[in-house]
């Protein structure tokens, strides 16, 4: 908030409230009660505390000296979050009723205060927005995670059985990759294991769901495809990464990192994501039993 607009309202309120001094720890007010009055911070730091699950507190943020706090509730809703006091304060209380007088009296503290709201729910909408994006993403390969991937497959099978439009799975599992591990080491693995991602990435198409299914397991969902398009893209990720010069990957046994595929289809091999996984993990044990470094997209 501008100096001039806190002197403002610091010497509107003033003439209409009452001053008084929190203690640290002293509340304010607490979530849930109903919002009879406003508070301007002259002195101090308060914290706006939420009560998360498990009864375990969050502070949502601190609120420094010449901010008005429980302006939202000044319309007679309930408190949304609770209000304590960090350091010792001083504040000024003045009923919400002198509050509305003073905003309907002076429409720029109301458009500042308007202004405050924006910037804090913009704010508010970055932290969601990363907070979402790190707990869908693998850490490592910077790929989606299994979880996310799981629900993802959930909604685009309801999606095409509604439509009726095809998918496709391809799991990848590299291999021998513990061999690789015990020779070259973890931090070499993990090495291989992200740049795997960025080649997969590069050969599938946009809008592909491409996640991390576990350690050394990728999973791919192809919106469209059937299996010869599925397979088609498997056998050029395999390519890819077999034509990839990896460090450490001439002492694998045979000589360079590879994968092993496996293909299914929806609605050919079943119309339930559940079991379009495990196809396609039947079809990937396949390829391993085949020789492995190769893709196999049987029908179930
Ligand atoms: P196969 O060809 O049959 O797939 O043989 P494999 O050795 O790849 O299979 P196995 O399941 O025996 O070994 C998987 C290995 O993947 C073992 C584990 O150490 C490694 N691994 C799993 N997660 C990670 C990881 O995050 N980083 C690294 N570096 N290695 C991992
Ligand atoms: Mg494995
Ligand atoms: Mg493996």
């Amino acid at each position: 908030m501008s100096e001039q607009i806190q002197q403002i309202i610091f010497a509107e309120l003033a003439r209409v409230g009452t001053e008084t001094a929190l203690p640290p720890g002293a509340v304010l007010w607490k979530e849930g009660e109903p919002g009879g009055s406003v508070a301007f911070l002259i002195e101090g730091i308060l914290d706006v505390v939420n009560t998360a699950a498990e009864d375990q507190e969050v502070v949502l943020r601190t609120m420094e000296a010449g901010t008005i706090v429980g302006e939202l509730s000044s319309e007679g809703g309930r408190r949304s979050a609770t209000v304590r006091a960090r350091t010792t304060c001083r504040i000024i209380k003045v009923p919400a009723v002198d509050f509305r007088r003073l905003l309907r009296r002076r429409p720029d503290i109301l458009e500042e205060l308007y202004r405050v709201q924006v910037e804090r729910v913009r704010d508010l909408t970055r932290e969601v927005t990363k907070t979402h994006r790190r707990a869908i993403t693998d850490p490592l390969t910077k790929l989606y995670n299994v979880g996310f991937f799981r629900e993802r497959l959930c909604i685009e099978v309801d999606r095409a059985r509604e439509i009726g439009d095809q998918l496709a799975v391809v799991l990848f599992d590299i291999d021998h990759f513990k061999h690789f591990n015990d020779t070259n080491g973890h931090e070499e693995g993990n090495v291989v294991l992200s740049t795997l991602a960025t080649l997969m990435k590069q050969v599938g198409r946009r809008g592909d769901i491409l996640a991390r299914y576990g350690g050394e397991e990728f999973i791919s969902l192809l919106y469209g495809a059937g299996r010869e398009e599925a397979a088609r893209f498997a056998e050029a990720v395999r390519h890819a990464i077999e034509a990839h010069s990896f460090r450490g990957g001439e002492k694998q046994p045979d000589g360079r990192v590879t994968v092993s595929g496996g293909v299914a289809v929806f609605p050919d091999d079943t119309d339930d994501a559940q079991i379009l996984v495990e196809a396609a993990d039947r079809n990937l044990y396949r390829a391993k039993e085949g020789g492995r470094n190769r893709v196999v997209s049987e029908p179930a």
